[in-house]
């Protein structure tokens, strides 16, 4: 274990990649491992910048993290991207295709990739991303993206431990705009049109304007930082520093009005309750088979309340 920690914290890419694969482990060995690795790991971490990324299939998430990736790896500064794959539970296959995303990143010694499919429930998912990115952390990592596909709840849950959530749209999608738009811009800190070249260039501007209209109408996020909407090209590597700018400005603007820290707090308390959601769910699921059933056909057949039934599942776990 000592030795695991030493190579973490030197910054050895086999070790990351073993400590990541431990905290995912359902085996319940593994997990007290895992355990014992982060509380040695968490006086090392804090010091990175915990982005979130999200955006539809297709809108070019893998490209812009390819370009930024390589942009902050060539200042000198040490990137980890952690994808959350919703590989379909049907098929058991990436939708994200891993292997062609983000090639020369992942050819960078000063960046590290991960993909960890989103298998399980969504407390499970936010506890290894999170634990994940306490251990890229500790290796030293300066920036931290971890990218979702906007499609489900996991965007919020994400949003709920990085510093900085990143919303990627593309001025294409005219449905997308108004669709899934609306919930997910108000986790928003920063707005990314992508796409703003060729046919798209005067559609990118509408769109950015359309949501600069609508971020004005919605209730702001902070009191400190009013939300940006730029335009990009990951293609064709334009609007790419501006980000960084946007980042940085915000992580400047954020650290000095207190709002930065009073988050990263807020966030961890936050875990706090996520983790006695899933550990009661893991409890409940995991000892009561026969009566979840029984339960559950009584609910069905209208015989008892879904509360009843809540109370009579907890109660077995704390009598
Ligand atoms: P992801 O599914 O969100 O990761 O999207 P990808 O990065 O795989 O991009 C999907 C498609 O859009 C690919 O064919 C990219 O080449 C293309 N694409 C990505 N960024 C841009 C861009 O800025 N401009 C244009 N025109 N195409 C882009």
């Amino acid at each position: 274990m000592r030795d695991l920690v030493d190579q973490i914290i030197s910054g050895n890419r086999r070790a990351l990649a073993k400590a990541i694969t431990l905290i995912e482990s359902s085996h319940p060995d593994h997990q007290i491992e895992a355990q014992e690795l982060l509380s040695k790991l968490l006086c090392f971490t804090g010091k990175s910048i915990r982005l979130g990324l999200s955006g539809i299939p297709g809108v070019g998430k893998s490209t812009l993290i390819e370009t930024f990736g390589k942009m902050l790896t060539s200042q000198g500064l040490q990137v980890a991207v952690l994808t959350i794959d919703p590989s379909s539970k049907i098929s058991g296959g990436s939708i994200l295709g891993d292997k062609t995303r983000m090639e020369q990143l992942a050819r960078d010694d000063m960046a590290f990739i991960r993909s960890s499919p989103s298998k399980g429930i969504l407390g499970g998912v936010a506890r290894h991303t999170r634990d994940a990115m306490m251990i890229l952390e500790a290796a030293g990592f300066d920036v931290i993206i971890i990218e979702t596909v906007g499609v489900g709840q996991s965007e919020v849950a994400v949003a709920e431990f990085v510093d900085m959530f990143l919303l990627l749209l593309s001025p294409g999608g005219g449905d997308e705009l108004q669709g899934i738009k609306r919930g997910i811009m108000e986790i928003a800190d920063l707005v990314i049109i992508n796409k703003a070249d060729g046919d798209f260039k005067n559609a990118a501007v509408i769109a950015a304007a359309d949501c600069r209209n609508a971020l004005h109408l919605m209730q702001a996020k902070s009191p400190n930082w009013t939300v940006k909407v730029l335009q990009t090209s990951a293609l064709e590597n334009r609007g790419i520093e501006e980000i960084w700018d946007t980042i940085q400005s915000f992580k400047e603007i954020m650290i000095k009005s207190g709002e930065f820290e009073a988050r990263r707090q807020q966030q961890n308390i936050s875990a706090i309750w996520s983790e006695v959601n899933t550990l009661l769910l893991d409890q409940i699921k995991g000892q009561n088979f026969d009566k979840i059933d029984a339960l559950e056909q009584a609910v069905k057949n209208n015989k008892i309340t879904p509360l009843e039934a809540a109370k009579e599942l907890l109660n077995s776990v704390t009598d």
